[in-house]
């Protein structure tokens, strides 16, 4: 298993399945218009198959398939079963905004998806409209009731938190996952390509996310796992347990074990990371699977990324990227670059 220079192995592999997305969240995709990637470019099923494979030899053992939103891609359970098939990979992981989940839940357990993970920022359809362009929400719960009903080994719910948007739910939030046995993670709003909008005024940090929970609830018990998980588990004193991801102010770069694959083969080892390595050229320019192997193996092994806790270091911070750069490269986007 290759080690980056900052001693992570390379365990975790997010593929992004399309830069589509049926939302159109103002943390992630604010625009009124984006450059999509060229349909020709975006990976075959037998060409993410290849690569899932070569990172398996490697010594990955998650996958996460991710996007944009990935039940826009047709036919996605073909893939999971192509995936699930791959001796080495442990757990084969989704995540979703749940819209198109109620339809496909059942087939993607019975074709080997393991976890699913739904984004739910919050619970009133009205505000789903203003923040997400989005009258679905309904169907958003359609889709959680139908992965808790599917079996899966667990699902989960992420919501980001933004001051004056959604942070007067996180108990509200809490309390529906609780009720339903489900795990809810909270998310800090981060600077990532595609959030053009960000502000540090508008981040709801761990600590006051944990705040808001212990007034409610009294003691919060950092759980404190110690592994490779991005999210800091704490437990209730009845018993509940949840996350957050504190990634813009408390980042956890050196643990961090995730290579990202966009859908046209680009692979980052960073969500704030610059270049990327093309494997759809190395895939469709004919080269061998031990030479695609090697590459890989060498780009992780020269990692030094810590892009969040250099963002985090910045006396002034500000949004990552104008929207001119975005244009200019796509593969900066969080919705491509997947999340
Ligand atoms: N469409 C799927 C979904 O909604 O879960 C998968 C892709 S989405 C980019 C993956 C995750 O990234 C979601 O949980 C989303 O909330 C999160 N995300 C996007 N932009 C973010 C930002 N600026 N800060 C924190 N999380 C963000």
């Amino acid at each position: 298993m290759p080690i980056d220079a900052l001693g992570r192995p390379l365990r975790n592999l997010r593929i992004s399945v399309t830069d589509r997305c049926n939302l159109r969240c103002r943390y992630c995709m604010p625009e009124a218009e984006y450059i999509w990637l060229p349909r020709e470019s975006i990976l075959t099923f037998e060409e993410i198959d290849r690569l899932a494979a070569i990172f398996a030899g490697l010594g990955v053992r998650k996958l996460r398939l991710t996007g944009g939103e990935p039940l826009l891609r047709h036919d996605l359970p073909a893939l999971v079963r192509l995936l699930a098939g791959h001796a080495g990979i442990e757990d084969l992981a989704l995540t979703t905004n749940g819209i198109l989940l109620g339809r496909w839940a059942a087939t993607l357990r019975s074709a080997g998806l393991r976890r699913v993970t739904v984004s739910l920022d919050t619970l009133r359809p009205e505000r789903m409209v203003a923040f997400a362009r989005s009258a679905r929400h309904g169907e958003v719960l359609e889709g959680i009731a139908a992965a808790t009903a599917a079996g899966f080994d667990s699902v989960k719910l992420n919501a980001v938190v933004i001051r004056d948007y959604n942070d007067d739910e996180i108990l509200d939030l809490l309390e529906f996952a609780r009720g339903r046995g489900l795990e809810i993670r909270f998310i800090e709003y981060m600077d990532v390509g595609g959030a053009t909008q960000w502000d540090l005024a508008r981040v709801v940090s761990q600590h006051d996310i944990l705040e808001t929970i212990a007034r409610r609830h009294g003691t919060v018990t950092p759980l404190r796992e110690g592994d490779w998980a991005p999210a800091e588990r704490f437990r209730l004193d009845d018993g509940t347990a949840f996350g957050v991801i504190a990634s813009t102010t408390a980042p956890f770069c050196r643990t961090c074990d995730r290579a990202r694959l966009t859908a046209d083969g680009t692979l980052f080892l960073c969500l704030y990371g610059e270049r990327g390595l093309d494997l759809r050229e190395l895939l469709r320019l004919g080269a061998s699977d031990a030479e695609i192997a090697s590459r890989i193996g060498a780009t992780w092994t020269s990692r030094t990324d810590r892009g969040a806790e250099a963002r985090a270091a910045l006396a002034e911070r500000g949004v990552l990227h104008q929207i001119d750069s975005l244009r200019a490269d796509p593969r900066r986007e969080m919705h491509t670059r997947g999340g």
